[in-house]
């Protein structure tokens, strides 16, 4: 009986017509099936696009090799195509010129938007708005997707606790619980929720990165080695990932650095048994940017051939840029040194992506001028980068009540090179957008009419060439504005300093030793203040500043980071109370350089000054340990109280979710959002656990007077943890649960779990 179940079910199965994804294998395999080893390793290979398509004269030395290549059918993705007529030149060729016309898969870096520019992903993750972020990716998605471009190479989901790496503005900050939401967020505003969506020529395939760990370079200085314990990897560095996978991101991207001695590129451990195995993933890994051929520097291969070898062996499927796999490749698989089956398992997986985004079907779908036309720049994108923007902005500190202005009868001073520049606010990564494109603070500020607004400079930001590939010069001395700058503050009421970073002083290969103001700019905000107190900074800046003198003396500071195409219409809303913030800090604000690495989840030193075990004595004999601004601080036009904090129970058993809830007012003069914040911590446990961890947010709206509950439900998914082998454990013991408005200032209860 048994075995004419089995054989029933099986025939059963048979007559079952196949879902869309039985149907892509099937077509993978036969394809597949056709292909030599040649135009396999091509699907390998990934060129970049920065050259001349559709005319005669390569930009790049090596552009006449590339087309070669292309028409062989040896390119299977080209990055950095832009613009419709560009795509279409290059997918014409492998479509109508290649043996097989297989379709490129084109990649981009869409990193906060494509030409209209969201917030830098920094600045989306203090909106702590999971839905704004997935809104704010699928505008960007659609206005690549109407550029010709099909895939992404974000989100970035890299935690980091060091300011000093440029690369923080890429990423969603320090902490791995909202690192992992707001990697799900933006995986499903590229993609779409499911699966099926890819097939939209609205989305594009995402691509989490830098796999792995990348966030964790020695002091902060891009690419430089990392050197972590496996918890560490597990519990911090790995659940965005995870989260991303789970979310259903199509391809992952791994790393420049080494980890633990092994390049990221190279690592098997990562790739294969992590991201392939355990996680069973089943789109592509790109390499970075000639991160194979890195290896060599590394000291980790003798030369190319074997750079692909350990690439390929570790689970690497696509070459970016290494023209590696491309001239190294066959020739390994025939000297028997690599296994076919790897070239198939890699070729496999980027056809099936391929074959996701319907590619096979129609090749020009993402080539469609008329789109192209009404979607790029369109008014509602506009209106979703300032929505965007609006929600990323974070009151840090608002003494005088200076904030919102008045909108009549006061005479602003508007202070600072930022306030009138188009550029900066723009931020890093924005290649297909052109300078000066963004609406400054200034143009902001001048839509308000009932003020007198007087704009002065005060000083230049930065002196000679302000361009990507050129350094920055900030050793300006040109004081000859101040005189004016401090005339104009004297003379107003309230003064309006924009204050921080050039646009390209974060972003890759932008470290910074100091995190404080660069050029004149500190010396500006001192000398303003001394003739008027009254000032309210903003400040644009691509990562957390160590800005002690500002915060203990300036009233007013309000975190604008750089915020995009929008940037001067969003400051503007909220500086005039048309949006009252709700933003909170996804990263710690150290006091100074030398409190980095600087972050909340901390661990406890062995010396606690108090009986709760949380203040110890482990400390600096110059400056205060605490940050100056904390993980989750982040201020609103009105306030709020908390109730006190309840639990259903103060026993559990494991696998019993615990219901955690707390009753929030608003008790100011404002409508508002707030973002309640829990964090636990496991007092005792097998590896010694942070004292606190953020295990639970949620954004409430309450309108003046309004009181709303809010409750939260623990389970075994947040109450375990990693150990060095991996292992996730969920101990008994007793737990703290720490509920409130940012990661100090919370209260506190306990429970047990049997
Ligand atoms: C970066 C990647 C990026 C790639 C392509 C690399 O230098 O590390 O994040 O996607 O370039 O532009």
């Amino acid at each position: 009986l048994l075995a004419m179940l089995t054989l029933g079910s099986a025939q059963a199965q048979k007559n079952k017509p196949m879902n869309k994804e039985q149907e892509i294998e099937q077509k993978v395999d036969a394809l597949l099936a056709k292909m030599t080893l040649e135009e396999k390793v091509g699907q390998m290979n990934q060129y970049n696009g920065f050259w001349d398509v559709t005319g005669p004269s390569p930009k790049e030395g090596n552009a006449a090799l590339k087309y070669e290549h292309l028409r062989k059918g040896w390119v299977g993705s080209m990055l950095t195509v832009r613009g419709v007529k560009e795509v279409r030149a290059v997918q014409k060729i492998a479509v109508e010129e290649t043996r097989l016309g297989i379709p490129l898969i084109i990649g981009f870096d869409v990193i906060h938007g494509y030409k209209t520019l969201s917030p830098i992903p920094l600045a989306e993750a203090a909106s702590w708005d999971m839905g704004a972020i997935q809104n704010s990716a699928t505008t960007a998605a659609s206005e690549a997707a109407a550029s010709g471009i099909n895939w992404t190479f974000g989100p970035n989901v890299d935690i980091s606790r060091d300011a000093r790496w440029g690369r923080v503005m890429e990423g969603a900050g320090e902490d791995p619980f909202l690192g992992s939401k707001v990697a799900e967020a933006r995986v499903k505003g590229f993609q779409g929720s499911n699966r099926s969506d890819l097939g939209s020529p609205l989305t594009i395939a995402a691509c989490a990165k830098h796999f792995a760990a990348y966030g964790f370079a020695e002091a902060g200085r891009d690419y430089n080695t990392v050197d972590i314990s496996n918890a560490t990897l597990y519990n911090t560095v790995m659940p965005p990932f995870k989260a991303a996978k789970d979310a259903g991101v199509r391809t992952f991207m791994n790393a420049f650095n080494i980890l633990n001695g092994v390049p990221a590129t190279g690592n098997s451990f990562l790739q294969r048994d992590i991201l392939k195995g355990k996680w069973g993933f089943d789109g592509f890994v790109i390499s970075d940017w000639a991160s194979i051929r890195e290896m060599i520097a590394h000291g980790y291969a003798e030369d190319g051939a074997e750079a692909t070898l350990k690439a390929v062996k570790a689970g690497s499927d696509m070459d970016m840029e290494s023209h590696l796999y491309i001239a190294e490749l066959v020739k390994l698989v025939y000297e028997g040194k690599v296994d076919i089956a790897l070239v198939d398992d890699a070729v496999r997986r980027i056809l099936r992506v391929k074959y996701e985004l319907g590619l096979f079907d129609d090749p020009y779908k993402y080539c469609d001028e008329k789109r192209e036309k009404a979607t790029i720049g369109s008014k509602a994108n506009n209106e979703s980068v300032l929505d965007m923007a609006k929600k990323s902005i974070v009151l840090l500190k608002n003494e005088n009540q200076l904030l919102p202005l008045k909108k009549k009868g006061q005479k602003i001073a508007l202070i600072g090179a930022l306030a009138d520049d188009k550029t900066s606010p723009l931020g890093s990564w924005r290649i297909a957008s052109d300078d000066n494109t963004a609406v400054s603070v200034l143009e902001g500020m001048q839509q308000y009419k009932g003020n007198e607004l007087v704009y002065e400079k005060g000083a230049d930001l930065t002196v000679g060439k302000t361009t990507f590939l050129d350094e920055l010069v900030f050793n300006t001395t040109d004081r000859s504005g101040f005189e004016a700058a401090k005339k104009a503050a004297k003379e107003a009421d309230v003064v309006v300093m924009v204050l921080g970073e050039h646009g390209f002083q974060s972003g890759e290969g932008r470290s910074r030793t100091n995190l404080d103001l660069p050029g004149l700019q500190q010396e500006l905000l001192e000398e303003i203040y001394k003739v008027n107190p009254n000032v309210v900074l903003v400040l644009n800046n691509g990562r957390p500043l160590a800005l002690p003198w500002a915060a203990e003396n300036i009233p007013t500071i309000v975190e604008a980071w750089q915020l995009g195409t929008q940037t001067g219409n969003a400051v503007a809303q909220v500086l005039y109370g048309d949006y009252n913030p709700s933003g909170k800090l996804p990263m710690s604000f150290p006091r100074n350089v030398g409190q980095v690495p600087i972050y909340y989840n901390q661990h406890s030193t062995g010396r606690p000054i108090n009986s709760d075990n949380n203040v110890f004595w482990s400390h600096y004999s110059d400056v205060e340990k605490t940050p100056l601004f904390a993980f989750g601080h982040g201020l609103s036009y009105t306030t709020f109280k908390y109730g006190i904090i309840q639990l259903d129970k103060k026993e559990y058993s494991k696998g019993e979710p615990v219901k955690v809830s707390v009753d929030i007012t608003n008790t100011g003069n404002y409508d508002g959002k707030e973002v309640v914040q829990l964090y636990i911590r496991d007092i005792a446990a097998s590896l010694s656990r942070p004292v606190k961890e953020l295990k639970g947010f949620e954004m409430v709206s309450l309108k003046k007077g309004e009181t709303k509950a809010v409750t939260f439900t623990l389970t075994d998914k947040e109450l375990g943890f990693y150990n060095n082998e991996g292992e996730y454990l969920v101990e008994s013991g007793t737990f703290k649960v720490f509920v409130g408005t940012s990661s100090n200032n919370v209260q506190e209860t306990t429970f047990k779990l049997r």
